[in-house]
């Protein structure tokens, strides 16, 4: 077997195995998952663990979602294919690349330089031209291209970010962890004035960090 098989195998058995023998049911988002090859996105040391059912260390204290949270937070927005969405913690660079096979365009944001910068490069080295990577604190939104059809947030605010609902549109759907010690992975649905929240599960992600003086 080469070495392509034998990451492709080890994709089958991840979805297999940790999405859809649990409840992930979208075929669509089972295919993306399938598709995109999460060892890219995962430095050389960790590379015979990228499909693992864990997070793993990405530097600067960061970490790439455990698969099937990426599944379940990208089913949770019930994306449809012309979407646009924002992204907030780009990290890896690997949520965004699963989003960018289920909608149109996907802009994400990440707050430390060096992740961005990487990120950006190995997306564009993997033909992705529907995603836009700024550097910035996610907090704020990215106003320029709002509103957003979804917005997902990879990093865990202790309150749903103000910005990021004006930012969202009538009838948008956010998904995100909230929280600080014990956090909920929460859906929330703009309808009008009102917000509807949802929790899903207790999740545990790095903390949304806030730019100083600002
Ligand atoms: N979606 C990523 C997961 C990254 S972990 C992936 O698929 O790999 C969360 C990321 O959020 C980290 O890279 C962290 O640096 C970033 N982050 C934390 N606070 C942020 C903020 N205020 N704005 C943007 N990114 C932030």
């Amino acid at each position: 077997m080469d070495q392509q098989d034998k990451f492709y195998h080890l994709r089958l058995k991840m979805v297999e195995e940790q999405l859809s023998s649990r409840d992930i049911t979208s075929q669509k988002v089972l295919s993306a998952m399938l598709k995109v090859e999460r060892h890219k996105f995962v430095p050389e040391q960790y590379i015979s663990d990228a499909y693992g059912d864990f997070p793993l260390p990405i530097g600067f204290g960061q970490t790439i979602s455990q698969p099937y949270i990426v599944a379940l937070m990208t089913q949770l927005l019930e994306l449809q294919g012309e979407e646009k969405v924002l992204e907030i913690g780009t990290g890896s660079g690997y949520q965004a690349a699963i989003l960018a096979e289920l909608c149109k365009e996907v802009y994400t944001i990440e707050i430390i330089p060096e992740l961005a910068t990487r990120a950006e490069r190995l997306l564009k080295e993997l033909g992705y031209k529907n995603i836009f990577v700024k550097t910035g604190d996610g907090y704020l939104g990215w106003e320029e291209h709002s509103p957003y059809d979804r917005i997902i947030v990879t990093c865990a605010p202790e309150h749903i970010p103000q910005p990021l609902i004006d930012q969202l549109k009538d009838g948008g759907i956010m998904v995100l962890p909230l929280g600080s010690v014990y956090q909920e992975l929460v859906v929330v649905k703009k309808q009008g004035n009102k917000i509807i929240q949802k929790s899903i599960i207790p999740v545990r992600f790095v903390p949304m960090i806030r730019e100083k003086n600002k």
